[in-house]
């Protein structure tokens, strides 16, 4: 393989720091550029010294939300926080690093010609009134609602992405990213996996929103950075969904971290958040037959190993 200067966006975060040690471990020169808003140094963890040493590795602070010249042949964009309750921390700012971050990471692409792909997300389906959702779905989003910094955000980002596509011929991939969980999440995330498993751990009632009933299929983070990487070398300019489509409830999710703790876990009730999508599962028909992808951990072994990852986290 012939090695690259890539760059990732949003490098320091949970799904960023594997995939920058995944194409370091490959040969490539990896530039990790992050406003460090949730992402962490720690999260290179005791390979931080060995990367910067080997002179392929960077680290650049620095906001997507201006602009910034650099020499790179591939860009892979996944600058922008991902748990609700931290895109919802500052939902202009969330609509500004979706909208003005990809011009800018685009901008970029086009005066070096390199290779794009953009972090999107299921939430462009928004609350499906199709199951599962294939890439043909155009979605069932709130324009208006608390969630839509982030989903209508990530919407323009797509349509910029095909716009520079069919504009400026540019080679753009766009990853339907679902919901995916595993070592380095935050603690105080929020989302539900790390949210479960830490109450679980620290001995605290399991906050299941609504009546738990609500579905979500989950995703190991080493799976979908395999999916990120088939996709970047392929050549398909249009979405294209990644994640695990094994769809669990939340009460179920409740029952497999229950069986990993070995340990019964009291749940208490909480008010759902507003415009909680229903149920989500990813359509992986075009992945499967365009990229060869199939997710390869199972929850059961993906929960045990994020639980390993917790225990040190929370000591
Ligand atoms: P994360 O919050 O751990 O990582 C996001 C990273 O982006 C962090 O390091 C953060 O500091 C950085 N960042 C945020 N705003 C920035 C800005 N304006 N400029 C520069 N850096 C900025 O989240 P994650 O789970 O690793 O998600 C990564 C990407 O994948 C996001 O784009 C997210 O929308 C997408 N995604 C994630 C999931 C998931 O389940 N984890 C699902 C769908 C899509
Ligand atoms: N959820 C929950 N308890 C929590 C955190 C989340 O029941 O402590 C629910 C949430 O209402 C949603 C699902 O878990 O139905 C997934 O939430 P998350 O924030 O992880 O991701 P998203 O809603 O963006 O898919």
């Amino acid at each position: 393989m012939t090695c690259k200067t890539v760059l990732v966006t949003g490098g320091a975060g949970f799904i960023g720091s594997h995939l920058c040690l995944r194409l370091f471990d490959e040969g490539h020169r990896v530039v990790c550029l992050d406003n460090f808003f949730t992402g962490r140094l720690e999260n290179f963890g005791p390979r931080y010294q060995e990367l910067l040493l080997s002179g392929r590795f960077e680290i650049i602070r620095h906001d997507v939300i201006e602009p910034i010249v650099l020499e790179v042949d591939q860009i892979y964009h996944l600058a922008c926080p991902a748990s609700p309750v931290h895109y919802q921390y500052n939902p202009v700012k969330t609509i500004k690093t979706n909208v003005i971050g990809m011009y800018h990471m685009l901008g970029l692409a086009k005066r070096v010609r390199a290779r794009i792909l953009q972090a999107s997300t299921s939430e462009v389906y928004g609350d499906p009134q199709v199951h599962p959702q294939p890439e043909s779905y155009w979605g069932h989003v709130n324009p208006i609602g608390v969630r839509s910094c982030y989903d209508e955000g990530k919407r323009v980002a797509e349509s910029l992405m095909m716009d520079y596509h069919r504009q400026h011929k540019l080679e753009t991939r766009i990853a339907r990213i679902f919901n995916t969980y595993g070592p380095r999440m935050s603690v105080d995330d929020g989302r539900v996996m790390s949210n479960f498993i830490c109450q679980g751990l620290r001995g605290e009632p399991i906050t299941v929103y609504g009546d738990g009933e609500q579905t979500r299929s989950f995703c190991y983070v080493s799976d979908l950075v395999e999916g990120l990487c088939r996709l970047m070398a392929s050549d398909t300019p249009e979405p294209v969904n990644l994640g695990n489509d094994r769809e669990i409830s939340m009460l179920e999710l409740v029952e497999a971290i229950s069986k990993v703790l070995d340990r019964r876990l009291e749940v208490i009730h909480k008010p759902l958040p507003p415009d909680d999508p229903t149920r989500r599962r990813p359509d992986l028909t075009r992945a499967r037959t365009i990229l060869g992808y199939e997710p390869a951990v199972s929850l059961e072994e993906g929960v045990r190993r994020t639980v390993e990852y917790f225990k040190s986290a929370l000591v």
